[in-house]
């Protein structure tokens, strides 16, 4: 049977490296796969997903509106899908993770679903949550605090490195403008912070 999985982690942990190194353990073996990001998402170039150790493939965009279940029976039907993979996935609505879901019992298409847990506030993403309740199979993809604890929060800074504690939680500034910390130096900071 076919399984939703969700690779989480924080900022910076080697999500779209693991999620492109997946692919391509695929896509050697002659399997086809068809890979999501999210529109929001303009680090890089669009319809691309890219790690910050210089991998790279072409995705398929998302937005809030987007039926991925629909898109990936559409190329399904044409090359079957050995594996969906979707970036950025904290920012999927529940209705989609949903559709995802459906698309593993009902197709039989594995879903790898790669994303942050929560956000700046420590609040978890509305994508999150629904895979956190919905995937058949958590992994978490571990990054390290500068203490060497595990960095499980994401702090947002400002262009001067300064702790940021309101404003939009989609709000995306680059890999710069977040700090993946253990969840007692997350809550240092913001306490310095007020
Ligand atoms: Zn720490």
């Amino acid at each position: 049977m076919a399984k939703l999985y969700f690779y989480y982690a924080s900022m910076n942990a080697g999500k779209s490296t693991n999620l492109l190194q997946a692919d391509f353990n695929y896509r050697e073996r002659g399997m086809a796969t068809m890979l999501f990001t999210a529109a929001v998402d303009d680090r890089f170039a669009a319809g691309t997903i890219a790690s910050r150790i210089g991998l790279s493939a072409p995705a398929t965009m998302f937005d809030s509106g987007t039926d991925l279940a629909a898109c990936a029976l559409a190329r399904h039907v044409e090359t079957p899908l050995a594996c969906v993979l979707v970036d950025e996935a904290q920012f999927l609505t529940a209705a989609q993770v949903d559709q995802l879901a459906a698309l593993a019992d009902r197709v039989g298409i594995p879903v790898l679903a790669y994303g942050l847990r929560t956000d700046f506030r420590g609040a978890l993403f509305e994508g999150s949550a629904r895979l956190l309740a919905l995937a058949d199979s958590l992994v978490e993809i571990k990054s390290v605090c500068e203490c060497g604890r595990k960095a499980t929060m994401n702090l947002r800074v400002d262009a001067e490195g300064r702790p940021v504690a309101e404003g939009r939680q989609t709000e995306i500034g680059g890999n710069d403008r977040y700090v993946a910390l253990c969840r007692r130096h997350f809550s240092a900071a913001l306490q310095a912070k007020a």
